[in-house]
Parts: C-alpha cells; sequence; structure tokens
C-alpha cells in the first residue's frame, strides 16, 4: 500500500471565551510512503494545528471535533494517548522552528541523542552512542565526537537544528513532520537545512510534511504542495502546477510575494487586507474581504472544492459553477 496518511474532514476547534476557533475546518489530504508535501499558508491559516492534529497533541480548549486521521492503516483520531505516545515516539517525528527550545539545556548532545536510541532500541549504551554519533555525522555534523559531548547552547542555531533532526530520525520514522524548520535561521543555512532534510527523505524512504509560511522555501524540496486559508484548504497541487499556474487568487499572492532568486530587484507585493479573526469568519469564500477578483456569489456562498483536469484541486467560484456544487 503506497497510502501512508489519510486526513479526511478533520475538523479541530478551539472553544473560547471569544467563541468557537474552527482553526481547522473540513481538511482533506494525503501523504504517500516516500513523498514530500508542503503546507503552506500565513500564520493562522491552520496549517500548524493541522500537524498538532495528527500528532495527537490538541488539548483543551482545542478539540478534534470530526473526521479521520488514517496513519498506515491505523485510526489515529481514537487511540488511546499510550498507544499515541508510541507513534509518536516511533512513526511519526516531529521537528519545530526552535531547536532550543525542544532541547534540553542541561543535557549534552549526546546524552540526549543516545536516550533517543535506547528509548526505542533494545540495545547497549555504548551502541546507542556509536549510533547517536553515526547518526550526527549523517545529517553533515562536522567534529561529531565533539559535538556529542557540547550541550545545545555551544552550537549554533543550524548545528542545533541538524541535531534535532538527527534525534527525530533515530527512531526511524516513517513520517517527519517539519513545522517552520528554518525560519530561525538565516538564508544560507536555510538552504543547507533543507537540502539536508531532501537528501535524508531519499536515503530513507521517509515521508516528510513541511509545514511553512514561506512558498518559496519549498520549490525544490517537495513533490505536492496544499495551501490552508483560515483553516480550510483552498488549493492543492503537484509543486510543478503550484509555481507555473496557481489558480487559487490566495496562491497567485503568496506567490507574487514570494521573493524569486533571479529577480531580487523586484518589489514585492504583498497581500492586501489581513487573515479574519477566526471567530467571526467572512461569509461565504472566506478570502472574499481580500480577494482583487471577488464577485457577488463569493460574499454570499462557500466555494466548493473542485477538481482542475485531475492536477490540481481549487476552491474557488472562478473554477466552480454553482451546478456543480448542487449536491
Ligand atoms: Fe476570490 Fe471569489 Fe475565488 Fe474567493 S471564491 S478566491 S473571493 S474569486
Ligand atoms: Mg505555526
Amino acid at each position: 500500500q503506497n497510502r501512508l496518511l489519510e486526513v479526511e474532514n478533520l475538523k479541530t476547534y478551539f472553544h473560547t471565551e471569544n467563541g468557537t476557533v474552527p482553526s481547522v475546518d473540513g481538511v482533506s489530504f494525503h501523504v504517500d510512503r516516500g513523498e514530500t508535501v508542503a503546507i503552506v499558508g500565513e500564520s493562522g491559516s491552520g496549517k500548524s494545528v493541522t500537524s498538532f492534529s495528527i500528532m495527537g497533541l490538541v488539548s483543551p480548549p482545542g478539540k478534534i471535533e470530526a473526521g479521520h486521521i488514517r496513519f498506515d492503516g491505523t485510526e489515529l483520531t481514537s487511540l488511546s494517548e499510550r498507544k499515541m505516545r508510541k507513534v509518536r515516539g516511533n512513526e511519526i517525528a516531529m521537528i519545530f522552528q526552535e531547536p532550543l527550545t525542544s532541547l534540553n539545556p542541561v543535557f549534552t548532545v549526546g546524552h540526549q541523542i543516545s536516550e533517543a536510541i535506547l528509548l526505542h532500541q533494545d540495545t547497549k549504551k555504548a551502541e546507542a552512542r556509536k549510533q547517536g554519533i553515526a547518526m550526527l555525522k549523517r545529517v553533515g555534523i562536522p567534529r561529531a565526537e565533539q559535538v556529542y559531548q557540547s550541550y545545545p547552547h555551544a552550537l549554533s542555531g543550524g548545528m542545533r537544528q541538524r541535531v534535532m533532526i538527527a534525534m527525530a530520525l533515530s527512531c526511524n520514522p516513517k513520517m517527519l513532520i517539519a513545522d517552520e524548520p528554518t525560519t530561525a535561521l538565516d538564508v544560507t543555512i536555510q538552504a543547507q537545512i533543507l537540502r539536508l532534510l531532501k537528501k535524508i527523505s531519499k536515503e530513507v524512504d521517509t515521508s516528510i510534511i513541511l509545514i511553512t509560511h514561506d512558498l518559496g522555501v519549498v520549490a525544490e524540496l517537495v513533490d505536492r504542495v496544499i495551501v490552508m486559508y483560515a483553516g480550510q484548504i483552498v488549493e492543492q497541487a503537484d509543486v510543478y502546477t503550484i509555481f507555473k499556474d496557481p489558480k487559487h487568487p490566495y496562491t497567485q499572492g503568496l506567490l507574487e510575494s514570494t521573493p524569486k532568486i533571479h529577480e531580487l530587484h523586484d518589489e514585492l507585493k504583498s497581500i492586501r487586507g489581513v487573515v479574519p479573526v477566526p471567530t467571526n469568519m467572512p461569509t461565504g469564500c472566506r478570502f472574499h474581504p481580500r480577494c482583487p477578483h471577488a464577485m457577488d456569489i463569493c460574499k454570499e456562498k462557500e466555494p466548493m472544492m473542485v477538481d482542475r483536469d485531475g492536477k490540481a484541486q481549487v476552491r474557488c467560484w472562478l473554477y466552480a459553477s454553482e451546478k456543480e456544487d448542487v449536491g
């Protein structure tokens, strides 16, 4: 079976004093084995909450209200916390934006990576050390023996992120979720880390979900792109189609606000307006207050996701007719 992850009509809501926030509101997508998929959107689009839902890390006032998350044949939404913890450690790993907050400052890198290995493998300490150092070398850390004995704060941001990736991979996960893994790093280091992720996904056949606000970083890394806006997927397509022929006005706006390497002197446009207040979503299409193509119907009726020549899916009235939407 080629399908590793299947998310179906996922709804994760946060019940706050100010009302219900539909952070993830009817999201469906899949990830195949060995595939690399990006989830792209501005902050507040629901991309991180989607990943937290998959990891079983949503806690009150947040709640998965509806939908399915099937991972490698198992329905995750109904697993006990004990079983979910096993999935998190062994089968799905996650790396975050700022490794300093996920690495423990009082223990050496070696201590933390060998603990991670010992947690998942029945092996001796000396063997875990050997594996840990090998793992650090594998993620391109020079003088791995020395780094193994260092404390996290003694390392640069890029090195810390490499350590996090090594730790995440030490349990041999089927899927790696990387949430803004390079946002805190400078541009050169960003590119190095992304190249490393790509290399690893090829070598170990791990599927990757890359979560980012920056469409620019995904171009050379992923197979497919999912664009989220205000809790919904508004477009998904293979990476080539997204860059060559973006359909949704929001995707087009994201692309226009993404710097292109060869057009350094171009002025970047930004998408006008701001993301909606989630407790007070716009009627109809949630993007309509910001959309340069908004029509009357956009304010009244929510567009459905429609398929475009089997290549892309887009949620926009420019590509759907009201007839298609009936039923
Ligand atoms: Fe713009 Fe209308 Fe399409 Fe929404 S449905 S993105 S408002 S054209
Ligand atoms: Mg986020």
